[in-house]
Order: C-alpha cells, then structure tokens, then sequence
C-alpha cells in the first residue's frame, strides 16, 4: 500500500499538569531527589525463578543511602524491630504497609517506541507493512521537530512511571537531537532506561530514512556521546545502537554500526548494547534475505556484522528458524515478547515455550505503538493469552505459560533480556531498590472481597484487573520517582 494517506493530526499533549493528587504523579528532576535509609514491613512479593514467586506476608526489606537492598528479613515483626536489629539503620525511615497492600520489583519493558507514543490505539486495521507506512513512518519522521520530542517524551515518561515501568528499553527515532531529548527526560524523572537512535537508510516512506550511513553511523556514535556525559556512571540511561531490522539497514551501515558495537559501553566492561526487530513476519523475513543475500538465517545476518550477544534484545521473534534459535542460545541474545502488538497486526504468535526450553532469554515488552497499551500488567495478560492461542491452535497444553512464568518474565526476565539483571529484577540484598507500594484494597476494578488471606489470590487480581492506580509508589534507584501517593 502506498503510504498517502492523510497524516496523523498534530499531537496536543492533556492538560495534566504538576500541582497535586493523582493528576501529578512522577516527581520531576527525580535524580536530584534525595534518598533517605528507608525499611518497608509488610508483604513481599518477588520472583525467585520461572517456576517460583516468594510471598513473604510478614517480612522487611531495607534500602540503605545508594538506593541499594541491605536486607530482607522475614524473622521481625515491625518495621521498628527491623530497624533495631539492622546495624545503620536505627533511624531510617519506616514504611508499614496496609494489609492490602504489597512490596512488587519494579516493571520491565523490554521494547517500546516513544516516538509513536501519540499514535496508540490508530492503524491496527493493516498489516505490519500497512501499519508502518500509514502510521510509523509518518510521525516518526516528524521529530525533527525537537520541541515535539519534549512534549511527547514528559508526557510518555510520568506515563510509563505511572504504570509501573521502572526500566524501559525504548526505541527513538532517526533523530539525534530528539533521542538526545529522550535520555535527558528519562534522568529527569529517574526511569531507568536504554536508549539509542533508530537507523534506518532504506525500506520506510514518508522521509523517514537517513542521508547515509556516515551520517547514521556518526549521530549514533554522537547519541551515545551524550548518554555518556549526562550519566556518566550508566546505572540508569544506558545508550545502544539500533538498526531498525534488517530489512532497512544494508550491509555498509550494518557493518559501521557492529563498529560501534565493538568499541564496548564505555563505564564498565561489555559490548555495547543493541536493540533491533527480528522475524516479526514472514514478509520481513524475506526482505531481509533480499537486502542481505547469502545469510543461512536472519539470526547469522547480524552476528555476522558483530550485533548478537547478551547485551542483545531483540523485537519478536515470531517466525524463527531452527537455525535462529541456536544462534540465539549460542549467543545469549535476548528476545522482547510484544504479545499485544503481535496480535494487533496479526503478525503471529512467539513461541515463547520454545525459547525458555532452549535457555533463550525472554522479557516482555509493550511495542506502542502497534500494542494499545503502555502497561506491562497488559503485556503479561497478553502473553498469557498468546500462549493459550498457541494451545487451542495446536491441541498440546505445554505452550501455556504459568502464572509463575508470566511473573518472571514481567521483572527478572525483563532484566535478563535487557542485561540489567545483576542490578534490578527481584529483590536480592545487593540490588537496586526498583519497587512498586501496590494496594488492592481501593475502589477500582480489584475486587479483593474474600480473598484477603490469600496471597497468591491477592497477586493475580492485580496482575489480570489492576492499572496505574493500584500502583501507590514507584521507586527507582532508591528514589521516590511517582505513584498515586507522591
Ligand atoms: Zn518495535
């Protein structure tokens, strides 16, 4: 289809603004906000493995002055007894949670695209080529214009914060000056974030591609330039490279961006990270091949030009080859499972059993704008089902994904797929302190009546019927960053 259709209108940000109660929830300038030695008694509840959720229902967690887990402790009674006990922190803050409230790690999104933001909930009527040229293309191109970066991004962000999205692994747009303003926006408001400029050279519409790959090749060395100088430590806006998939990145700019990728992160030890689509359709497959003939996989294709390994994430991942997946297992690449968007093009399902039986990491990801829904409770809902279509499709039960699964992959798997999970994911001692205060007792679609001395209960009313507003308090890093009760 031809991509001539009326663009999508202007983008009018809502008239929310700072000034109190639920209307102002994410805490702007959010990395100068002081953090205070806090302990946090009540229930606990986080992700030991696939096949395991810990529920402490009496237990407290302390967050020393970095921001960092100094203990969970599930032998004291109070908060108070808590803090008698653990050397340092006499005078710490001290949080009791309501019985019908909980302690969860902090969401991951492993794959969202910010500058589609505006555009949720449009376009789902084509196919993934017609979705791009009608609606990608379209308004990804328009971020030249910086100042719409700055409106869209603020809004986004307190958004994704709102939400519960702790870490997001975002994809930007052809833009420099527009990422850039998207990794400033995300150490404002103190998201944990992996951030870099899309490449595209070929195979978009409406101008949304770049002069050439010395150019593409050097803004994305520049985008990274400027995450490195704005958080020179890396612990919360972590740059990338992007090329948006094989089909719109041919060899020379692949090669020059699997450069970039050689050069390492920069503040510690490891290859640069990479964020990039794979297998989402059969047509993209084959694109693929046409623009890089000669690969015995789309999986080859970018390992060949040095883009695969743990620092990998890749988009879909739906129509793999036998041959992708050992490259995947060989590599430790990383798989973003963006079941709501899969469905809304009608791209296919991922075979996200197979991946896990493989030792292939797997996280969730949202993938606005082709999902309607920024909230990773609504990616696990989606996987779920996803998994169950694969059940009724084929008559075996073993594609459904566990509850205990759909877990996982929300938090530790999320941070494996995005190589954060040394850092954040569940709430070992040592970890940053990336958690969410929700409540299931307030007047919303939770309904909790009955069910209060059933913990496990309590988890899944909230993973299937909550939103933002069971989400009290988002902490990220040890610092209060937003929630319903800033
Ligand atoms: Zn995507």
């Amino acid at each position: 289809m031809s991509g001539d259709s009326a663009p999508p209108p202007a983008y009018t940000v809502s008239e929310r603004r700072d000034g109190g109660g639920d209307a102002a929830a994410v805490l702007p300038d959010a990395t100068r906000t002081k953090r205070t030695r806090r302990v946090f008694h009540g229930r606990i509840i986080h992700s030991k493995s696939l096949k395991e959720i810990e529920i402490l229902p009496q237990a407290s967690l302390g967050v020393d002055d970095t921001g960092t887990i100094a203990f969970l402790d599930a032998t004291v009674t109070s908060a108070g007894e808590a803090c008698a006990k653990h050397k340092g922190f006499t005078h710490a803050e001290q949080i009791t949670l309501k019985p019908l409230q909980f302690l969860f790690p902090g969401l991951i999104d492993t794959h969202m695209h910010a500058p589609q933001y505006p555009n949720m909930a449009l376009g789902m009527e084509g196919d993934l080529k017609e979705w791009c040229e009608n609606w990608t293309d379209p308004i990804e191109a328009s971020y030249t214009d910086t100042a719409k970066a700055h409106r869209v991004y603020r809004e986004m962000v307190r958004k994704e914060l709102d939400n519960g999205s702790t870490t997001v692994a975002y994809n930007s747009s052809i833009h420099r000056e527009a990422t850039n303003v998207l990794a400033d926006t995300c150490l404002e408001f103190g998201q944990r974030a992996i951030i870099g400029k899309l490449c595209i050279l070929v195979g978009s519409t409406h101008g949304n591609w770049e002069a050439s790959a010395t150019q593409s090749i050097a803004d994305e060395a520049k985008v990274v330039a400027h995450i490195r100088r704005i958080d020179p430590t890396g612990k919360l806006v972590m740059p990338c490279i992007q090329p948006r998939a094989g089909s719109y990145v041919p060899p020379e700019l692949m090669r020059g961006l699997g450069g970039i990728a050689s050069e390492g992160e920069g503040h510690n030890e490891g290859r640069m990270r990479v964020q990039a689509h794979m297998c989402e359709t059969p047509l993209e497959v084959s694109d693929m091949h046409d623009l890089h003939p000669g690969f015995a996989s789309y999986a080859d294709m970018y390992d060949h030009y040095g883009l695969l390994g743990p620092r990998t994430i890749l988009a879909h991942c739906i129509h793999l080859s036998r041959r992708d997946m050992d490259v995947l297992a060989k590599t430790g690449a990383g798989v973003a499972h963006n079941a709501n968007s899969n469905t809304c093009l009608t791209d296919g399902w991922c075979r996200v059993r197979e991946l896990l039986d493989r030792g292939i990491k797997v996280g969730l990801g949202t993938d606005c704008s082709a999902g309607y829904s920024i909230s990773i409770l609504n990616a696990m809902r989606q996987a779920s089902n996803v998994s169950r279509h694969l059940t009724i499709a084929t008559d075996e039960a073993g594609w459904k994904l566990s509850f205990e699964e759909l877990v996982y992959l929300a938090t530790m798997g999320g941070a494996e797929a995005c190589s954060v999970d040394k850092t954040v994911g569940n709430f070992e001692v040592g970890k940053a302190f990336d958690a969410l205060v929700v409540d299931v007792g307030l007047d919303d679609n939770i309904n909790t009546n009955g069910w209060e001395r059933d913990d496990m209960a309590l988890l899944k009313k909230w993973v299937f019927m909550g939103d933002d507003r069971s989400i009290r308090k988002v902490f990220v890093d040890g610092r209060l960053v937003a929630g319903k009760d800033l």
